[in-house]
């Protein structure tokens, strides 16, 4: 194997990208796959035909050896691009789509109530009722069964005002993300001063910071913004 595979090979390993066992084939078995592929070695059974198949492009890969030499090939592709920090396959954007064709709503003591940003608007009067009818709703909503579908609009209306949110600071809107596990750390929103904490799931595809319910993240964000 030459020393930049090994190389090449280390790095993968250190950074996560595939695997432990799929390194290891790779690291065993290197010299064989390469020799496939390059056209050194011919293809002498239907499995080797089939990996030289796969290296063209040709078919998809199948089975493990195959599998790990794909995943070597696509990230040795990555790095050849220039791309010094491949990043892992983007995780799946929450649906801007509306969640349901309409807001949840809800009636209490003769009124009727309309999901809005993580609220229950009165949608006679527009306005936001005091925290003690706010949170019977809340209990009202969960018997039910109404809970998955209004988080689906508090994530819809948490998307919708980032967007207006990123914009008003004059960036250019790139879309939220799961919240990455790791670096997780309390704070506070510099907008709306709330603390920021796992309730909210997503980070912003922009500056990667943890959203806020109010729709802000750290795009434009100033040292010293208080003063
Ligand atoms: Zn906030
Ligand atoms: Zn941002």
């Amino acid at each position: 194997m030459i020393r930049n595979t090994r190389k090449f090979l280390d790095r993968i390993e250190k950074e996560g990208w595939l695997p432990p066992e799929d390194i290891k084939r790779l690291r065993k078995y290197f010299d064989f796959y390469s020799s496939l592929e390059t056209g050194s070695r011919s293809p002498d059974n239907p499995e080797r035909h089939h990996f030289v198949q796969m290296c063209l492009g040709k078919c998809k890969p199948v089975g493990p050896h195959e599998h790990a030499y794909s995943e070597y090939m696509r990230w040795r592709s990555v790095i050849k691009r220039g791309n010094t920090s491949p990043k892992r396959p983007t995780p799946k954007r929450p649906s801007l789509e509306r969640p349901s064709p309409k807001r949840p709503s809800l009636e209490l003591d003769g009124r009727t109530y309309e999901r809005k940003s993580r609220k229950w608007l009165d949608t006679k009067k527009f306005i936001y009722p005091a925290v003690t009818i706010a949170s019977r709703l809340d209990a009202k909503a969960k018997t039910h069964g109404m809970s998955p579908n209004c988080q689906a609009w508090d994530e819809y209306d948490l998307v919708q005002s980032h967007r207006e949110y990123v914009e008003s600071k004059g960036e250019k809107y790139k879309g939220v993300t799961r919240r990455s596990k790791k670096g997780h750390r309390k704070t506070h929103c510099y907008q709306c001063q709330k603390e920021l904490d796992n309730a909210i799931d997503y980070e912003c595809l922009n500056c990667k910071w943890m959203l806020c319910w109010c729709g802000a993240c750290g795009c434009g964000y100033k040292a010293g913004w208080r003063s």
